[in-house]
């Protein structure tokens, strides 16, 4: 591949501001970008014009159809393409695309995730263009982003609510900046930058799977030899393959005008990470959802599958997302930047303590939205943060909230340079705080960073539940705020309280640790050790008065979502124990039994040719696996018990927590013993690549 220039590249295939403004009349264009910075709803009149234009791009960059690209509750992306083909008679046809065309589609709903909102004979669902997020070109094709709802105008994707968060933190942040005075401000976002952790293995190795085939992730497996005890993959040289990969990935990602921007080798072997330059919140959902695409699209071309699943390898470190979340006003200044003096920034203080207020009150729903059968394999295994939700926030954000709650004066006393001895080496300067990679929710300097959310999640509803938890903090601030006699004395009072109250989430230890386990219970914060616990608390009656008082979800759709969490958990369990048992009695057994077949053959063959022969070796391994196996197939005929009665469940929640408490159980044990097995198989009878073979080979 040859070296492109990014420049020239990057963003060639959005439908951009820089293409807007070239190809759309002064007056549409304005109009255009105007909704897009203010979020103020769309001039429909400009509609055939902006779709004529986008059509002729569209076309003059070799696509032939269209598509409304949206994101239902499936936690992937969803899209059906029309040709542009319009007939005009005299067999004749051209290319047209109407404004209308552009405004709305229809899909068929009926075969996405409705949780109950819809029966499948009423089909109709619509979809709405998204002018805040970017069309593009892809596969010949161009993408317009919607939003999707059913007939009766309730949300069916994870879209159309966080487009209602972000206008509801807007809203409230309004409010606080016109309290300190600013009066430029047009518009707050929340900004977004999602690291991407993923596995790069063989791709021979994934067909030869079943379990990573069907599941994305292995459901046997015995530990390596060689594991990562000895660190020396972290920030390692990148492979040659794995390069190429890299770089074909970036510059896709490029011509999609998505900021690819850092890349590395993370902590397991095969493990590595990708992380865009932060955007807004729509658009940075739209493009993690992308790469992910991408990842997934551009491994085979260097025979290697990508691996999106939290926990590919038992024993080896998971994958996550590290959702950065920050908010800035349309004038570029992020909201979180403490500034030289963020003892005497009031302002920031204030954010600051909305977001502890937000995080500690609403701890549950940021558990859910990183809650899925996946991540249950990776929350709480010593390399990702526990299930128990908590803030790290620096030495020194500790010491100036210590000194509010106390009244006290805060002086700062850290050395701002440190010295690393070396002469000509220059003088670094210090953050003001070292880092904590246990926390769920860290402050990291100008932004936080939410660790739990699982690398094959869609990060939309952590943001949904960031944006308005945050908004509502803001709109209880405000309200007192507005009406207060003494401004600054009521905002002291305000923070002191504030931080009095929430301290509880604030957490600066070892998060990983069994004492902290306890401290927490102690300190009554919520610890769901699994996605259906905390699936449950979804509609709780404060989760439910938090979406509704700002519009971002009703309580039909939040009842349909909490049915969609269960359902796709019941789901995915299900598969994982069919593979199971298919590999089980298909693969593995057959494999095994042979083996033993050919030791014996093996130890009457050695008999037969030497008298009084010592066979104690080939007898004991023989009488070994023989056990084993017929314990494995007490294992498998547990699960397969287990497995039917899960089927006969009738609801959904009732079916996942009888696949969390009982059938995963059975999962594990036959798992154990398979696992068993494996160690005492010779390596060419054992019927897939092992864990060794996998992790290390590219
Ligand atoms: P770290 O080393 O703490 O992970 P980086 O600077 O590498 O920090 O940033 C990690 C991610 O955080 C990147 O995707 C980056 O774009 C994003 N990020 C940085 N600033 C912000 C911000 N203000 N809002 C949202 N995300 C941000
Ligand atoms: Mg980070």
């Amino acid at each position: 591949m040859e070296n492109k220039r990014i420049p020239d590249i990057f963003a060639c295939r959005v439908f951009s501001e820089d293409v807007m403004r070239e190809r759309l009349p002064k007056d549409v264009y304005k109009s255009l970008i105007n909704t897009m910075a203010t979020g103020k709803e769309i001039d429909a009149s400009i509609a055939d014009v902006v779709a004529g234009a986008m059509k002729d791009w569209a076309i003059e960059h070799g696509a032939t159809h269209y598509t409304h690209w949206f994101q239902p509750l499936t936690g992937v992306t969803a899209e059906k393409h029309d040709a542009f083909l319009t007939p005009v008679g005299g067999g004749k046809a051209i290319m047209e695309f109407s404004g209308k065309e552009l405004i709305k589609g229809e899909p068929d709903a009926s075969s996405f995730p409705s949780g109950g909102l819809r029966a499948t004979f009423e089909a109709r669902g619509y979809t709405a263009w998204d002018p805040a997020s970017y069309a593009f070109i892809k596969d010949g094709s161009l993408y317009i982003p919607t939003a999707f709802c059913s007939y009766t105008g309730e949300a069916l994707d994870t879209k159309t609510p966080l487009l209602r968060s972000m206008d509801a933190i807007n809203t409230e942040a309004l409010r606080i900046l016109r309290l300190f005075g600013d009066t430029a401000t047009k518009r707050v976002t929340s900004t977004v930058g999602a690291e991407q952790e993923y596995f790069l293995i063989d791709e021979a190795d994934y067909v030869a799977r079943r379990d990573l085939f069907y599941c994305g992730r292995t459901l046997f497996g015995a530990p390596p030899v060689k594991g990562q005890e000895l660190d020396d993959h972290y920030f390692g040289v990148l492979p040659p393959r794995v390069n190429l990969f890299m770089k074909e990935l970036d510059e896709e990602l490029w011509k999609l005008g998505i900021s690819a921007k850092t890349k590395h080798n993370e902590a397991a072997p095969s493990q590595h990470e990708l992380a865009p330059i932060f955007s807004t919140t729509n658009i940075a959902v739209d493009h993690n959802l992308l790469t992910m695409e991408y990842m997934k699209k551009i491994a085979p071309r260097y025979k290697m599958a990508c691996l999106l699943a939290e926990k590919p390898f038992v024993g080896i470190n998971g994958s996550g997302k590290h959702n950065n979340w920050s908010i800035a006003t349309d004038g570029g200044v992020n909201l979180l930047k403490p500034g030289k003096t963020p003892c005497e920034n009031k302002q920031f203080l204030l954010i600051h303590a909305a977001v502890i207020k937000a995080v500690d009150e609403y701890q549950d729903l940021l558990r859910i939205s990183a809650a899925s059968a996946g991540n249950d394999c990776r929350l709480g295994g010593d390399e990702a943060p526990p299930a128990i939700i908590s803030i790290f926030l620096g030495d020194e954000l500790d010491r100036i909230i210590e000194s509010i709650i106390d009244g006290s004066v805060y002086s700062n006393k850290d050395p701002k340079y440190m010295s690393l001895g070396v002469p000509y080496v220059p003088s670094i300067r210090r953050d003001t705080t070292d880092r904590n990679r246990t926390s769920p929710f860290a402050f990291t300097g100008n932004k936080f960073e939410f660790r739990m959310v699982g690398s094959s999640q869609n990060i939309a509803l952590a943001n949904i539940v960031l944006n308005t938890a945050v908004a509502n903090s803001f709109r209880e601030f405000a309200d007192k705020l507005e009406g207060a006699e003494d401004f600054d004395a009521a905002t002291d009072t305000l923070l002191a309280e504030t931080f009095k109250a929430h301290k509880r989430i604030l957490f600066a230890g070892n998060s990983y640790s069994e004492e902290w386990e306890k401290e927490a219970r102690e300190r009554g914060l919520s610890n769901f050790k699994t996605a259906p616990e905390a699936y449950e608390h979804f509609t709780d009656e404060k989760n439910i008065a938090l979406f509704t008082r700002f519009g971002v979800m009703s309580e039909t759709e939040m009842r349909s979502r909490r049915e969609i969490f269960f359902e796709s958990y019941r789901k995915i369990k299900n598969i994982e124990a069919r593979t199971m048992l298919e590999m089980t009695v298909r693969d593995i057994i057959p494999a095994v039994s042979k083996y033993i077949g050919k030791l014996s053959e093996s130890v009457n063959a050695t008999r037969a040719a030497i008298k009084n022969a010592n066979v104690a070796c080939e007898v004991d391994i023989i009488e070994r696996l023989s056990e084993l196996l017929s314990k494995t197939y007490d294992a498998y005929s547990a699960l397969e018990r287990a497995e039917k009665s899960a089927i006969a469940k009738r609801g959904e929640v009732e079916a996942a927590f009888f696949y969390k408490d009982t059938v995963e159980a059975k999962m594990q044990a036959l798992r154990r013993v398979v696992d068993e097995m494996e160690i005492l198989t010779a390596r060419e009878a054992w019927p897939m690549p092992t864990y060794g073979d996998i992790i290390f080979k590219i």
